[in-house]
């Protein structure tokens, strides 16, 4: 690898490349706190074993959004067990957007949902431990932290509130899990702790640490081999939805996208990129993000295939 002010420099000039892709995307607008997000925002941050690489609004806030999944996933594995989680989810990609539903009229079962679809991430939360879903949130705030290596990491309380006010189809998908038998918890409360879990605001190096983490670059005390291998699995073939065929062949890493406008990927045992730009394609997936992503990985031979 270069030096590293070389290489900070041809990250600038990558990004600034990259920028002319915002207006093939557009801001979420499910909820319209999201819709006012400023769409000329666009950071990066690497972390390496050796050196950390940055560049534009790469300390800018946003709400992690489907990027927890991985998380929840993970804690999930840790506090229940892989068992228990293959049991109520599957591990095929749907081919579908992340909030579908089941359009046939068979009964829905586990294999017919992953953890990096909303239906799989809302049953996932009911084998993370706490005896209240306010303490399952917590744990989930508290893990992100960890992870991120940054306490001060909290919820967006405005992005929460107006989930949970508008998340009419999260609230279905969650109804049709109880009716289908395949999770019994009281659904309105299962909801608070996913929306309150996507609420959580985060940065481009906020990602990166978590996605260093994943990248098990370092023995780390905090995710263990398996567990990381099983989540980085899942994300090579679903982390970016009904698009992640596409983006495994552009860009080759196990990433995470959240409607918040960022990309969490995980290079193993290399590193961990973080970007954002809330401008969106018709998948959820940011658009220059993607493209930065994109670059980066052919520039350093990130590809894993
Ligand atoms: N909060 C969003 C939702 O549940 C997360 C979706 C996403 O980031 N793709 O609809």
């Amino acid at each position: 690898m270069n030096n590293l002010s070389d290489f900070n420099c041809e990250l600038a000039f990558i990004t600034d490349e990259c920028r002319k892709y915002i207006k093939y995307g557009k801001a979420a607008d499910y909820i319209p706190v999201l819709a006012k997000a400023d769409v000329n925002k666009l950071g990066v941050y690497i972390i390496s074993k050796d050196n950390e690489y940055f560049y534009g609004d790469y300390d800018d806030l946003f709400t992690i959004q489907s990027i927890i999944k991985p998380l929840i996933l993970l804690l999930a594995l840790q506090d229940a067990g892989v068992e228990r989680v293959r049991s109520l989810v599957g591990v095929e990609a749907t081919g579908k957007p992340f909030d579908t539903f089941n359009y046939t009229d068979l009964a829905l079962k586990s294999e017919h949902i992953n953890p990096m679809i909303n239906a799989g991430a809302i049953a996932l939360c009911t084998l993370i431990k706490g005896s209240t879903f306010q303490e399952k949130t917590n744990r989930l705030l508290d893990f992100t932290r960890k992870l991120a290596k940054n306490d001060s990491i909290e919820i967006d309380t405005t992005v929460y509130l107006s989930e949970k006010a508008t998340g009419n189809k999260n609230r279905a998908l969650a109804y049709m899990l109880n009716a289908y038998k395949m999770i019994n918890e009281d659904v309105e409360e299962l909801l608070d702790c996913y929306f309150g879990a996507c609420s959580i605001k985060v940065n481009c190096k906020d990602l990166a640490n978590i996605a260093f983490a994943l990248a098990h670059c370092l023995p780390n005390e905090i995710i263990n081999e398996d567990d990381a291998r099983f989540v980085n699995a899942i994300l090579s073939t679903c982390g970016m939805y009904d698009g992640s065929g596409e983006f495994a062949l552009n860009v080759g890493v196990p990433a995470k996208s959240g409607v918040g406008g960022g990309i969490m990927a995980v290079v193993p045992f290399r590193m961990g990129i973080g970007v954002f730009s809330p401008a969106l394609d018709e998948k959820g997936n940011s658009v220059a993000g993607k493209k930065i992503l994109e670059t980066i990985s052919k520039k350093m031979q990130l590809s894993i295939f």
